[in-house]
């Protein structure tokens, strides 16, 4: 078995913190593992929990749609939450949980090794670039994850709640996501300006220069 598919056994497997006994699948992940860009959301809702797949549902169609505008299929990407299991009602996820799980999601970036990350919605947003700025404030640019590119956008179902406004700017962000793609691995090697950082975006994270 390989390290992956070794994480998700140890995942599926997983009691470490109190959602397992409420959750119905551990909804680990699902695309390629060698995929070049790697979405991230919060954690399971009601259908993810029932299909144990992240991104199901009326959520999961308009990231599949948006994904397909700019000339990708779910396959050629992968998709994770922050949290692998449900939080019953779909309550916020509580700090010891996600200290508890989140070694699934570092461990899983380790091994997919992505250029691009998408963080989807605030949670994901704040917790990758530990940053308490919102997502209204940070879309639109991208920032340096270690040695990748974050770009932050909308969670769909808030797109589905904001209207047409708000999804010509999810569009944007993904129209970004297909120029940082293309721009390939130099991406890594991106200067950092942090003067523009410091007067247009949040002091504790750091945005990268525009090409
Ligand atoms: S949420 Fe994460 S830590 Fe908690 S039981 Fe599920 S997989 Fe384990």
């Amino acid at each position: 078995m390989g390290a992956f598919a070794a994480l998700a056994a140890e995942a599926a497997a997983c009691m470490r913190c109190p959602l397992h006994r409420t959750r119905t699948h551990v909804v680990f992940g699902a695309g390629s593992p060698d995929a070049d860009l790697v979405f991230v959301g919060e954690a399971p809702g009601f259908y993810e929990d029932q299909e144990g797949e992240p991104f199901v549902g009326k959520s999961g169609a308009l990231l599949t749609r948006l994904l397909g505008e700019i000339g990708l299929r779910r396959d050629d990407v992968y998709i994770a939450n922050v949290l692998k299991c449900r939080p019953p009602e779909n309550r916020d996820p509580l700090p010891g949980e996600i200290e508890t799980c989140t070694s699934f999601l570092d461990r899983q970036m380790e091994c997919i090794d992505p250029l691009v990350v998408v963080s989807l919605g605030n949670f994901a947003t704040k917790y990758l670039l530990h940053t308490s700025v919102g997502i209204t404030r940070l879309r639109g640019n991208r920032y340096r994850y270690g040695s990748r590119v974050l770009i932050p956008t909308f969670h769909p179902a808030a797109v589905l709640r904001g209207g047409v406004g708000k999804l010509d700017e999810m569009r944007k962000d993904f129209r970004l996501v297909r120029t940082t793609l293309d721009a390939g691995p130099a991406r890594r090697e991106v200067k950092i300006d942090l003067t523009k950082a410091e007067e247009t975006t949040a002091p504790d994270v750091e945005q990268l220069g525009l090409f």
